[in-house]
């Protein structure tokens, strides 16, 4: 059962009242969902092929509307009928779901269609732009979800907490199998199955198991090479959970004789980890947050090795808004928002450290998901 978001009112009749709101102020009409995370969150519906046409005004009286609408196909058909709330009405389509959108519109008389215009390909638009009747203007209005997305409600946050407990487990799992002598990509391969197996749909992304010099590339690829003792090993890995994402990284010490420099490198990531958890608080931009880890590495002298962004948000998708970055915007961060915190020092042909949580935005200040330690562990 569905934890009660607005005291006992599904999820979906929640999000879509909110959803309102925001079409109203960008004087649309009708809101054409095209994007599946975005039509899952709305509607509930998990599979491949589904749209759904919101309409703002449904909630007026003179408006004599038909409400808001579920398209898909026939494949779906039973399992959209248990997952789709009856605020929408849902209809079975032939196969191109955006012609069976347009003929719907044709019921209704005229207006502003918006469009989510980063999840529609050129060909589709193309298509829409053909089929849809001269009187029906349309107007991009990509990231209008999304900007839901952004704050957590709290069965939400409950799930992303259970992703990471169980990512965090998986992991205490592969440590005490060990690591020393092993491939990368084995050791990222045992991570996945043992996620699977305490009950992950799937990885929220392919696992990284760098070590050494590897570690140096922010996004490397596993390899078949053994991971060697007294040396730095990176994992960033993370679970997806009833839809809801994980994301974490560790860096491990596989023995107490490090290259030079390692540790003291690893100590100020720590450091700067530390101060950016620290500043997490509703009100604060992605900047602003940035900076607040940034300066500890840059003071160090290390800025040029800390090419990445701060962070994420993180829920259906493994990466989503807010951003935490130089060049995030200037929309300040909202209680409810789910996010990383994750500064690196990456010294090419060495070795490389990160270090990453995940944390919610209260207004008590962060909450860190997260439970593994991170003071540095010999791990073999
Ligand atoms: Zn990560
Ligand atoms: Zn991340």
């Amino acid at each position: 059962m569905v934890v009660g978001e607005a005291s006992g009112v599904a999820p979906e009749v929640d999000r879509t009242a909110r959803l309102l709101a925001l079409l109203r102020k960008r004087e649309a009409d009708l809101l054409l969902v095209t994007n599946p995370v975005n039509v899952r969150y709305l509607t509930g519906f998990t599979g491949s092929h589904g749209l759904a046409l919101i309409a703002a005004a449904q909630d007026e009286p003179e408006n004599g509307g038909e409400g808001h609408l579920f398209l898909t196909d026939f494949r779906y058909e039973t399992q959209s009928a248990a997952q789709v709330p009856a605020l929408f009405k849902r209809r079975i389509a032939a196969i191109d779901l955006i012609e069976a959108a347009v003929k719907e519109l044709a019921e209704r008389q005229s207006g502003r269609l918006a469009f989510e215009e980063g999840a529609m390909t050129v060909k589709q638009h193309a298509h829409l732009r053909e089929l849809l009747p001269a009187q029906w203007e349309l107007v991009p209005c990509g990231g209008v979800v999304e900007e839901l997305r952004e704050v957590k409600q709290p069965a939400e946050l409950a799930r992303i907490r259970a992703a990471s407990e169980l990512a965090d487990a998986a992991l205490r799992e592969v440590l005490e199998a060990g690591l020393v002598g092993r491939g990368e990509r084995d050791v990222a391969i045992d991570l996945e199955l043992r996620m699977r197996r305490l009950g992950a749909q799937a990885p929220s992304f392919p696992s990284i198991v760098a070590a050494g010099p590897h570690a140096a590339l922010p996004h490397a690829e596993p390899r078949a090479e053994p991971i060697p003792p007294n040396t730095l090993v990176t994992i960033d890995w993370g679970a997806q959970l009833d839809g809801y994402c994980s994301d974490c990284t560790r860096t491990y010490a596989t023995g107490e004789r490090l290259p030079e420099g390692a540790r003291e490198v690893y100590e100020l990531v720590l450091a700067a980890q530390r101060a950016g958890l620290a500043a997490v608080r509703p009100g604060l931009n992605g900047k602003e947050l940035d900076a607040a880890a940034r300066e500890v590495i840059e003071h160090a002298g290390h800025g040029k090795h800390f090419g990445h962004g701060l962070g994420h948000g993180v829920g259906l998708e493994v990466h989503e808004a807010p951003r935490l970055s130089r060049t995030a915007g200037e929309q300040p961060l909202r209680a409810g928002a789910v996010v990383t915190v994750e500064p690196g020092i990456y010294l090419a042909g060495r070795f490389g450290v990160r270090i990453e949580d995940l944390v919610a935005v209260t207004d008590d200040g962060p909450l860190v998901l997260t439970g593994l330690e991170k003071e540095l562990t010999v791990a073999r």
